[in-house]
């Protein structure tokens, strides 16, 4: 087995489980793309079997830190197994048919998403490693899940830096891609796999959603950045007096538009830009959801992301009646609570507005966030009250 040297002294972050291996940890050694090597420290112990992304500066990513675990496809098959025992013990999952079903690092994982929507499997090979190992990971995940359809999305940036080519289509089965129909809580939503955002659907939103609709009752809601209008679907279900989508992408609208119309909801659909949506004359509103994509990509992405999320929560507050609430959330992994926090107090103070945090709002349990991987916990929110 090849092996991984890293430099002295830099060991320290395996010590303390982080799967990532960065390049410039290491001393020598390497292989193929997506090859298991044998971590070392500069001793010469191994101290992990990782996978090897020579293009990445996340040069290796840890399987396992038992040197005696063998990496094949029954460590595959294992791994997968108690993913899907954890999400079939769920709560959520006796209400819906659509779960995260692999959420990468935290999962043991790291480079494979897996979404179930219903009878259909939407899988997502992010890095060299686990690109190496699809065919054991797609039977394994046919078998355990019983899902004959496997829609590969594995069209992510994040594959260009490590150098993989983008693959989309059904890896196995075959369906309507464009319209997987998914229930969630008792509502029905359509999911295009194909040319939908990420995977199709924001699944991580879904207990956010469900807070949305026991909040909604007799409220005029805007849903700024609304995509496929799920959580105006949840507000009317919820009894709004009203619900307003906004999202700038006209296909979004249109699933936002069947979306309602699947549920026998009424909302107003508008395609606009939300940062102009919110300085012209509309509302006031009584609850507010403000869920835009992820502003920052990286690291140095972060000012210019936080002066965004500034700017639209700063408007959407003045758009929110008196008593009115807002849910307001940032998905930039490189936007660190704390950041997002103080966005949030500067908008409040140029609104002009007197402000409360009710409660933090994150991603639901099927996107467990692994403790020892912190950079796993992209989703962040608050639950505000504005006076
Ligand atoms: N809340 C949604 C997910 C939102 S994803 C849900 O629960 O399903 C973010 C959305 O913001 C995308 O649909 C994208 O099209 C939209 N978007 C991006 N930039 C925008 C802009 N400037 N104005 C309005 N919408 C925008």
């Amino acid at each position: 087995m090849n092996s991984l040297i890293l430099k002295k002294g830099r060991e320290r972050s395996l010590k303390r489980r982080h799967p990532w291996i960065f390049s410039g940890a290491v001393e020598k050694g390497g292989g193929k793309a997506g090859e298991t090597l044998e971590v070392r420290d500069n001793s010469g112990k191994v101290l992990a079997h990782a996978a090897y992304s020579p293009q990445s500066q996340i040069r290796a990513r840890v399987w396992t830190f038992d040197p005696a675990e063998a990496v094949d496809a029954a460590f595959f098959r294992n791994r997968i197994q108690k993913a899907l025992v954890l999400r079939d013990a769920l709560p959520a999952a006796k209400h819906t048919n659509a779960l995260r079903l692999v959420n990468g690092e935290s999962d043991g994982l790291p480079g494979l998403v897996v979404d179930r929507y219903a009878d259909v499997l939407v899988a997502q090979f992010l890095a060299a490693g686990v690109e190496r190992w699809r065919d054991p990971v797609l039977d394994a995940l046919t078998e355990i899940s019983g899902c004959e359809a496997i829609f590969e999305r594995s069209d992510a940036e994040v594959r260009k830096l490590e150098g993989l080519e983008p693959r989309v289509g059904f890896a196995r089965g075959n369906r309507d891609a464009q319209r997987c129909p998914i229930i969630e809580y008792g509502l029905n939503f359509r999911v295009d796999v194909e040319a939908g955002q990420k995977t199709g659907f924001f699944l991580d939103q879904r207990e956010n959603r469900r807070l949305a609709r026991t909040l909604a009752g007799g409220k005029r809601v805007l849903n700024l950045f609304s995509y496929s209008g799920a959580f105006g679907v949840y507000a009317a279900a919820g009894g709004a007096a009203s619900v307003t989508n906004v999202d700038v992408s006209a296909p979004a609208i249109e699933a936002a538009r069947e979306n309602a119309s699947l549920n026998g909801v009424v909302a107003e659909q508008v395609v606009a830009d939300a940062f102009q949506y919110v300085r012209q004359k509309h509302g006031p509103f009584d609850l507010v959801v403000c869920d835009p994509p992820a502003f920052a990509k990286s690291r140095n992405e972060v000012e210019r992301a936080a002066r965004g999320y500034k700017d639209v929560n700063l408007y959407a507050m003045r758009m929110i009646a008196p008593g009115g609430m807002m849910m307001t959330f940032s998905c930039s992994g490189h936007l660190s609570l704390d950041l997002f926090q103080k966005v949030m107090f500067a908008a409040a103070l140029d609104a002009g507005r007197r402000i409360s945090f009710v409660r933090r709002l994150t991603a639901g349990p099927d996107h467990p966030v692994s403790m020892y991987c912190p950079e796993g916990e992209y989703l962040k929110g608050f639950l505000l009250e504005v006076h």
